[in-house]
């Protein structure tokens, strides 16, 4: 038969003594001694860390190959970014200054925040087709999720390593991409009059698209014409 402790009743508990207690719970304060020792150990640790520092600059000055901090603005014009580096949209224009954009518009529609707008041609007089009128990049608002360069039939956007940005007015953070209006490189080359091709060329300037942040106009940045806008 299993058997019980009993529990003891009130009376029968031996009174606590608290002074005990706190003696048990206060963790012992160090010794003079103990005090100097760890003051060695963190002026020693300091000691050690400039002293490991020191060493790596000394030892840049024997291997230069090895520095990896870029010394900008100083090598400008030797820096290159990251492959995968995404500074700045372009459309891609080939050796002789064509595009190969169709104003298919869908960049502009699978854009997620609006930064692309397209105005274009709805039938070129020689190609007979839809040509680019204004490819307009909204740097100010664009997110470099990349999805215009993926979502392009014709691969004709790509993100460049361009990443001097920096302006003090927002408005000038909108670009006409397109260096020319006119049709695709493979529509020109199929036009047999060499003339009549080079006439389909318009030449647009860098900025040429709607003034964002309700600022107004600014010089040498026209509006943008609304009613060449929209649909495919
Ligand atoms: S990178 Fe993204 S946010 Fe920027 S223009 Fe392209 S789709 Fe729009
Ligand atoms: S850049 Fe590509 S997706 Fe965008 S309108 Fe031109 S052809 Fe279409």
């Amino acid at each position: 038969m299993a058997t019980t402790t009993p529990v003891p009743t009130e009376t029968e508990c031996p009174p606590m003594d608290f002074g005990d207690l706190k003696s048990e719970c206060v963790a012992p304060r160090p010794s003079i001694m103990g005090q100097k020792r760890s003051l060695r150990s963190i002026l020693w640790l300091s000691f050690k860390g400039i002293l490991r520092g020191l060493l790596t600059t000394l030892s840049y000055f024997r291997r230069p190959s090895t520095v990896v901090t870029q010394q900008y603005p100083e090598n400008r014009e030797t820096l290159e970014m990251f492959e995968r580096y995404r500074g700045r949209l372009s459309l891609i224009h080939n050796e002789e200054g064509e595009h190969g954009c169709t104003a298919c518009q869908i960049c502009e529609r699978l854009c997620p925040n609006a930064s692309i707008i397209i105005t274009k041609d709805k039938k070129n007089e020689a190609t007979g087709k839809p040509a680019l009128d204004q490819f307009i990049w909204r740097q100010d608002t664009c997110t470099f999720c990349n999805i215009c360069v993926l979502v392009c039939p014709f691969d004709t956007l790509e993100m460049t390593g361009d990443f001097e940005s920096s302006v003090y007015d927002r408005r000038l953070l909108v670009f006409n991409l397109n260096e020319y209006a006119g049709p695709t490189a493979g529509q020109l080359d199929k036009l047999d009059d060499e003339e009549l091709a080079k006439e389909q060329m318009k030449p647009m300037k860098k900025y040429q698209g709607p003034i964002p942040m309700c600022g107004g106009e600014m010089d040498g940045i026209p509006k943008l014409d609304v009613e060449k806008s929209t649909d495919v």
